[in-house]
């Protein structure tokens, strides 16, 4: 899961400097091209007038290739050269795409570096080269529709893509010749095209019904950026299920009790697609096929497709639960996808969150279009500051404190420009230096965080323990450079570093720093509260074998004192082999208690150390 995107408020170019800038919406079923016009998105069409592009590559052997419509004919020809959902593959290792590849009729073949292939008519073609065909494809529509080359492109990706895919995804550009202004979560530009971003603050459901996925997103939006709480759905759930449910009950429906050979079941499949399609317009289709003639209605229809909706709310329900967000906090529901022009869909959709979905934009174009929006600001066409976009911290910075522990100075996903300072003190009487480590990352400790810099501050007037006051400042800049300082308050000393946090870290790195933290998040909490433990461990062990060296002798006699260091040596074992931190804690409030008389004579003692051979008015004049 990425975790929003945005960055920097649109410059106004001058007229004859237009740029063009394209949101693409590269689909497992269909793909788009979008582009804006005096403000607004819209989607271009081929020269037939159509605005889907089916996500379909054909190889002949002639070495021509043919994308769109005309290669999705001949996937009933030449399945084998005919390649169609390769966005399911992209990124994938070669391990993975054997499992997947069970599904796809095609025939895959492991190249000298491990990269899986799939073997057709003019070789070996990688899922990134066929999917940078459908992008020149519509490249070359945006091209010849603008009479111009195109400067950039906005891409958009599932939510749960991880580095890999994202990567695979910006490589099919690069091979296309394309530059990627940004790759944009699918359900955040359906969120853009809606211009949800302008209300500021909300939770958003983006429900996403395609061809062959199904994909639900819980996006929280605060001050005009979006975060991923959750995404959901299933791999394997979509329009073609529903097909596929009419092209069963239609088998039954002719009385055939032969198998059918591949071109009828075919021909099956398209007249139920069909079917399902004009159900979205009215209440009964007739159909005719294979010498069967008919009628379906829409209460038959919804009737055999309800297991594949139910499984659609079940997936909605995860994810609610998954982000912790309760029905009546959903502000606006978005439908995406062809396949949520299905009324039933909407229904109970609309049942299950107790809110209207938003479904004012047609349902296959608005990811484009919300892409479309954000490659024009990125490209600097949009005046004004209106559309102020940000940038976020992807993962909290912190630093180092007592015992390993980490205390987070930045969270994550605050937007950038920001500077927080916190106050910190010495551990050790007459301590002259501290050092500064700072770390990213989630986790509660730092060995389970990522170092990024590790500086001293040094001069610091020789205080007791507690008594410095060391002002740690974090500020991070419009570009994500960190600067930390620490300042030391009474003597004003001063030490500073610049470390750039994201540097070097993949965005599945910080995917998995986070997803660390959540699965970790129980044992984290655990081993914090035993470092603490340890920690606190420590110091009483020392002061308190310090104050026996000192005192012991004048003020106890040989049994308190050895009952002390019994108890003492207890405390230490325990903090050696102890991994509950409860039972730590126990033994250091036994200690404590024990020499609390010690502490008491102690006290005693110094004062009247403190008090003697001085007159009244010294002790009131308190020196
Ligand atoms: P993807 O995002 O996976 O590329 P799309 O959003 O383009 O897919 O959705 C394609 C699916 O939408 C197909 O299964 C198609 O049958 C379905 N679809 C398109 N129009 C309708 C309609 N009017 N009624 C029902 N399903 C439709
Ligand atoms: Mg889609």
């Amino acid at each position: 899961m990425a975790l929003l995107q945005i960055s920097e408020p649109g410059q106004s170019p001058l007229p004859h400097q237009k740029k063009y800038a394209i949101g693409i919406d590269l689909g497992t079923t269909n793909s788009l091209v979008s582009i804006v016009r005096s403000g607004m998105a819209k989607t271009l069409a081929d020269e037939q007038g159509r605005h889907l592009l089916p996500s379909v590559v054909h190889y002949c052997k002639e070495g021509m290739r043919t994308v769109g419509y005309e290669a999705a004919a001949k996937t009933l020809s030449d399945p084998l050269n005919t390649l169609s959902s390769v966005k399911r593959l992209l990124g994938r290792g070669s391990g993975e795409l054997k499992t997947l590849g069970n599904e796809m009729p095609y025939e895959f073949e492991v190249d000298g570096i491990g990269m899986a292939k799939i073997k057709t008519a003019v070789g070996l073609v990688s899922p990134v080269e066929a999917s940078a065909e459908i992008l020149r494809s519509l490249v070359s529509r945006a091209e010849s529709n603008t009479g111009s080359s195109i400067d950039g492109a906005v891409i958009t990706v599932p939510a749960y893509f991880d580095e890999a895919q994202r990567q695979a995804t910006k490589d099919c550009a690069t091979l296309a010749g394309v530059k990627v202004l940004r790759l944009l979560n699918e359900p955040t530009a359906a969120a853009i095209a809606y211009g949800l971003e302008n209300s500021n603050e909300g939770i958003i459901v983006v429900f996403d019904l395609g061809g062959g996925t199904f994909d639900v997103s819980i996006l929280k939006l605060s001050r005009g950026v979006f975060e991923v709480l959750a995404t959901g759905g299933d791999s394997a759930l979509g329009g073609d299920d529903f097909d596929h449910s009419i092209a069963e009950w239609l088998y039954g429906q002719t009385g055939l009790d032969r198998s059918l050979s591949p071109k009828e079941q075919r021909l099956l499949l398209e007249t139920s697609k069909a079917a399902k399609e004009e159900l979205t317009k009215s209440d009964r289709v007739d159909i005719d096929v294979l010498d069967w003639h008919g009628t379906l209605t829409i209460e038959i229809f919804n009737e055999m497709v309800q297991t594949l909706v139910d499984k659609t709310i079940r997936a909605c329900r995860r994810a609610l639960r998954d982000a912790d967000i309760a029905k009546n906090e959903i502000n606006n529901v978005v439908l995406v996808g062809g396949s949520t022009r299905m009324p039933i869909i909407k229904e109970k959709v609309e049942q299950f969150f107790g809110l209207e979905p938003m479904t004012r934009l047609d349902p296959d174009r608005v990811v484009a279009m919300g892409a479309a929006l954000q490659a024009d600001v990125l490209i600097g066409n949009k005046t004004g500051d209106d559309m102020l976009l940000l940038d976020v911290i992807p993962l909290s910075l912190g630093i180092e404190t007592m015992g390993g522990l980490v205390e987070k100075i930045i969270h994550r996903n605050t937007t950038i420009p920001i500077a927080k300072a916190q106050e910190f003190t010495t551990f050790k009487d007459g301590q002259t230096a501290m050092s500064i480590h700072v770390v990213q990352g989630e986790r509660e400790l730092v060995d389970n965080c990522r170092s990024l810099a590790k500086f001293e501050l040094r001069g610091i007037p020789p205080m007791v323990a507690g008594a410095a006051k060391i002002c740690v400042t974090y500020q991070v800049d419009a570009d994500g450079l960190l600067n930390v300082s620490a300042r030391e308050l009474t003597s004003n000393m001063e030490s500073h570093i610049e470390v750039k946090p994201s540097y070097g870290l993949a965005e599945g790195e910080i995917t998995q720093m986070l997803q660390d933290s959540l699965t970790s998040a129980r044992e984290d909490m655990l081993s914090r509260a035993l470092r603490e433990q340890q920690v606190e461990a420590d110091r009483m062990t020392e002061d308190l074998l310090a104050a026996l060296n000192k005192d012991a002798e004048a003020l106890l006699d040989k049994n308190e004192i050895s009952c002390l260091h019994a108890a003492i040596e207890e405390l230490n074992k325990l903090r050696k082999e102890s991994t509950e931190h409860r039972l730590l804690a126990r033994q250091i409030e036994a200690v404590g208690k024990l020499s609390e008389n010690f502490a008491a004579k102690r006290m005693n003692a110094s004062i009247k150390k403190a008090l003697k051979g001085k007159s009244l008015d010294q002790i009131e004049n308190n020196q």
